[in-house]
């Protein structure tokens, strides 16, 4: 396991949501942090299969391009009934013929192919978020960090907080969506917490638990 003895990093990510909160995750760390979208680098193929592949692709391109540490998120909902789907496809789902996302669309998706399954009843809804963290030295060395939270999908959408999927994933034991939680209660985290909530607030505290204690 290798600490990170910079503060100096590039979030190598070009998706703003992800961008912002792993701002907030990184802030009471005393980070300066560039995005690889500010910095204008080419997004890399995600070319892998799994969460882990393309985290890694993300921030060893982002790395080698800015001779800094790096770290990148690869992310995305795994649905039960629809055997993993999206999963690491979860971004494509959202692709539109014209390029851009519509992540109304990638929701109606999952609920039309939870609707083909018959799946209408919460405990057939089962699914969980995957966040993969991965920081990545110039020379080439990686730290890889996944959390996972369980949730339900529930339909229709609620609320306009956070980004992506949030309007339809309930995580277990709460009744309101992402979608209509601050980012605060999202993270459900803050520096010295035994627990966090969001997938990617439990990756993030298995990154401060092995790269910032020196
Ligand atoms: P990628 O990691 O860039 O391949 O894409 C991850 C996909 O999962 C994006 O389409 C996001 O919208 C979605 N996603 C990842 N994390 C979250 C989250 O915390 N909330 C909602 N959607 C998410």
């Amino acid at each position: 396991m290798r600490t990170l003895d910079t503060r100096t990093i590039v979030v190598a990510s070009h998706n703003a949501g992800k961008i912002a909160e792993i701002r907030d995750l990184i802030g009471p760390f005393g980070f300066s942090a560039k995005s690889a979208a500010e910095l204008s680098f080419v997004e890399p193929d995600e070319t892998g299969t799994t969460f882990e592949e393309n985290a890694a692709i993300k921030a060893l391109a982002s790395a080698k391009a800015s001779g800094l540490p790096s770290l990148s998120d690869d992310s995305g909902i795994v649905v039960d009934a629809l055997d993993g789907a999206p999963g690491v496809y979860t971004a494509n789902w959202a692709e539109t013929a014209e390029g851009t996302r519509d992540f109304q669309m990638a929701m109606q998706k999952v609920e039309d192919a939870l609707a083909e399954k018959g799946a209408t009843d919460p405990a057939q809804r089962t699914a969980r978020f995957v966040s993969v963290l991965c920081l990545a030295w110039p020379d080439g060395h990686t730290e890889t960090f996944r959390g996972e939270v369980e949730g339900t999908v529930v339909w229709p959408p609620r609320g306009t907080q956070g980004f992506g999927y949030d309007p339809i994933f309930k995580p277990e034991g709460h009744e309101r969506t992402f979608g209509e939680m601050s980012a605060e209660e999202k993270h459900g985290w803050k520096p010295g917490d035994a627990e966090a909530l969001s997938h990617r607030a439990r990756a993030f505290k298995l990154f401060v638990e092995t790269c910032l204690t020196a």
